[in-house]
């Protein structure tokens, strides 16, 4: 999840506890998880397709996702050899996906964009020199539990350590999320610093949390004088579009603050007619949607799929901010994109398309007063 402080590409409190040994939790914090299986992926009939007045669609959802590598292979078609591989390394870092993110994905075809993205694997768990498990350095700088402040003018809240999908390639997907969901002393800190203009609600993934849990967090910084802005980075509404249900739309209606919301899209096949929806959606609350997306090898190294990206990015009504080089985290040096290529992939996508769908080319430096600037050049100081 990530433009000016140190977000996860994007990285969302006090959900459940994984299963497996990760300190990442997982699903959503809402107690409620009625409801039924949505069987049948494969059934032309079946549709998931949510009413966004229906309160507890995107709990639903969520409380049946994909789980077991197992049960992944089989609705894809899959080798189950991919699953076996799939489970030791699930392990570290357990599997979850949305049963609508899945039907997205191509059958049969262990090479998709989104697949990669989500299924353990066998390299996960070969030790690479340089990677490790807190790449930027965010345990050492958090000034009280929760509160991220390394760029001037914004902080970070880690307002929960759930999420709607674990991404292989997530710098925070071994960071220690325990001790965060007592948000009070991160609240207590923004509002005593007068510096602090924007408060960027991240994670995990902040729309894991349930609307009246982030109701109170905004309720708390309401009368915060020098909040300015909110934003939010998630990946929610890419891969469970339901959660952007009508009182997700009334809280961020509702709110006193100009908000960004900063997506986390890789790949243009994430983009299906239900997410244009969450995104119309989003944006009929006056806010800004902005995308940041990750350079992965195998997933979206290509300047054609860096073009479709940007272009199913655009019929969302979603402009490209930043692609980010890969944050070197323990058990992803299987996707790193060499600095090199990345520049030459987006000379390409420059030559290719208007200036407003080029993003930024970016990379994360732990300590950095800024987000380092990669392509197009910086302008000389
Ligand atoms: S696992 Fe994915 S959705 Fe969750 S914080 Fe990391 S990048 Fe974001």
């Amino acid at each position: 999840m990530i433009a000016a402080s140190p977000t996860p590409r994007h990285p969302a409190g006090s959900g459940n506890p994984s299963a497996g040994t990760t300190s990442h939790p997982v699903g959503t914090d809402a107690a409620d998880r009625t409801g039924q299986p949505c069987a049948g992926e494969s059934s032309p009939r079946h549709s998931c397709a949510a009413d966004p007045a229906d309160p507890e669609a995107w709990q639903r959802e969520l409380a049946q996702a994909v789980t077991d590598p197992v049960e992944l292979c089989r609705l894809l078609q899959l080798d189950p050899q991919l699953a076996l591989q799939a489970r030791t390394a699930a392990g570290r870092f357990r599997l979850l996906v949305p049963r609508g993110f899945v039907r997205r994905m191509r059958r049969a075809d262990p090479h998709d964009p989104l697949l990669l993205q989500v299924l353990p694997g066998a390299r996960e768990l070969i030790e690479q020199a340089g990677y490790e498990s807190d790449p930027l350095h965010e345990c050492r700088t958090q000034r009280v539990p929760g509160l991220l402040h390394k760029y001037h003018g914004r902080a970070l809240l880690i307002s929960t350590g759930a999420c709607a999908v674990h991404c292989r390639y997530c710098f925070r997907r071994e960071f220690p999320y325990g001790g965060h969901a007592d948000t009070s002393g991160a609240l207590a800190a923004i509002a005593a610093d007068a510096s602090i203009e924007e408060v960027i609600l991240s994670g995990g993934d902040p729309l894991a949390l349930s609307t009246a849990r982030l109701r109170r967090l905004t309720d708390a910084l309401r009368d915060v004088p020098h909040v300015r802005r909110l934003r939010l980075h998630t990946r929610t509404p890419v891969v469970l579009p339901e959660r952007v249900d009508a009182a997700l739309v009334d809280w961020l209606g509702s709110l006193p603050w100009p908000c960004v919301v900063v997506l986390h899209c890789n790949h243009a096949n994430e983009i299906d007619a239900a997410v244009r929806a969450a995104s119309a959606r989003l944006r009929s609350t006056g806010a800004t949607l902005l995308n940041q997306s990750v350079l992965l090898g195998g997933v979206n190294d290509s300047a054609s799929a860096l073009c479709e990206l940007s272009e199913a990015l655009w019929s969302a009504g979603t402009l490209p901010y930043y692609l980010h080089l890969l944050d070197p985290v323990s058990g992803a040096a299987h996707f790193e994109v060499s600095e090199t290529r990345a520049r030459q992939l987006l000379a390409q996508v420059a030559a290719r398309l208007p200036g407003y769908l080029v993003p930024r080319l970016a990379r994360e430096v732990p300590g950095a007063p800024a987000k380092s600037l990669i392509a197009p050049a910086p302008p000389d100081p």
